[in-house]
């Protein structure tokens, strides 16, 4: 089974020797580099380029996603740093998203094709291996969790993260609504951990700090990695969930 990791450039060493692919799409080029675990082929996509230089509004996602479909891969686990919200959910916090409220408004996150069914907006099969993985690994991980999802790279006023809060949302983040959306209309199966790098702008004493955010990941590269390597063993191949319905217009549309 071939499967896709999305997530930052701390997750190079994970696959022992990478092989790298350029993947033409019609949306621009994109480097993948494909390792194995176990009897996994996995292709793994830096999200925000090599060198971390992109910034969460100018990712090129279609792109990205189209990469992953083109290249035969048919599940995505996606990682990514969030802001908590939810002073319950403190920093440091590893967090399964449940459902996200999409506040972007300046992405391309459609191929245009039809309207996908985001009721249940990630796979509840990848769900499952990752909250298992978590269970054996004795590792806590905050379930049902509700991620608002904003453009950046500006950070939010104190107002918008009270108002998300009241909303009943957990986490804020820049870049996995866009990709979900992309991922159904794909019909690739798609699951998101994030880590807790920070409490957004308004929830914490201090303000937003890149070093202390890195720091944060820095420290929880750890138990981040051996969960994504969990959750990948954990993953069957056969699949009955419903998020690789063909959606051939927009398969069409994005290879
Ligand atoms: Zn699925």
């Amino acid at each position: 089974m071939k499967v896709g990791l999305i997530g930052g450039t701390g997750f190079y060493d994970l696959f022992g020797a990478l092989e790298e692919k350029v993947i033409k799409t019609p949306f621009g080029t994109v480097t993948l580099f494909q390792g194995v675990h176990e009897d996994k082929e996995v292709y793994f996509l830096p999200r925000h380029g090599t060198t971390h230089g992109v910034l969460a509004p100018d990712v090129n996602y279609k792109a990205n996603m189209s990469a992953l479909k083109i290249s035969g891969v048919e599940r995505v686990l996606a990682v990514s740093a969030v802001g908590s919200i939810n002073p319950d959910i403190p920093v440091g916090s590893v967090s399964l998203l449940d459902q996200f409220v999409d506040m972007t408004r300046r992405r391309d996150q459609t191929f245009g094709a039809f309207s996908a069914d985001m009721t249940e907006p990630f796979c509840q099969e990848i769900k499952s291996s990752i909250l298992s993985a978590s269970k054996t690994l004795g590792l806590s991980i905050y379930e049902d969790v509700t991620l608002v999802g904003v453009d950046g790279p500006i950070y939010e006023t104190r107002q918008e993260l009270q108002l998300f809060r009241t909303w009943g949302m957990d986490v804020v983040g820049m870049t996995n609504t866009t990709e979900a959306a992309l991922a159904r209309e794909l019909g690739l199966c798609f699951s998101v951990i994030t880590l807790s790098t920070d409490m957004a702008t308004g929830f914490a004493e201090t303000p937003p700090n890149l070093e202390a955010h890195r720091k944060v990941a820095e420290e929880n590269k750890g138990k981040m990695k051996n969960l994504v390597l969990q959750t990948l063993s954990n993953l069957e191949s056969n699949t009955d969930c419903s998020c690789t319905v063909p959606y051939q217009n927009a398969q069409n549309a994005a290879i």
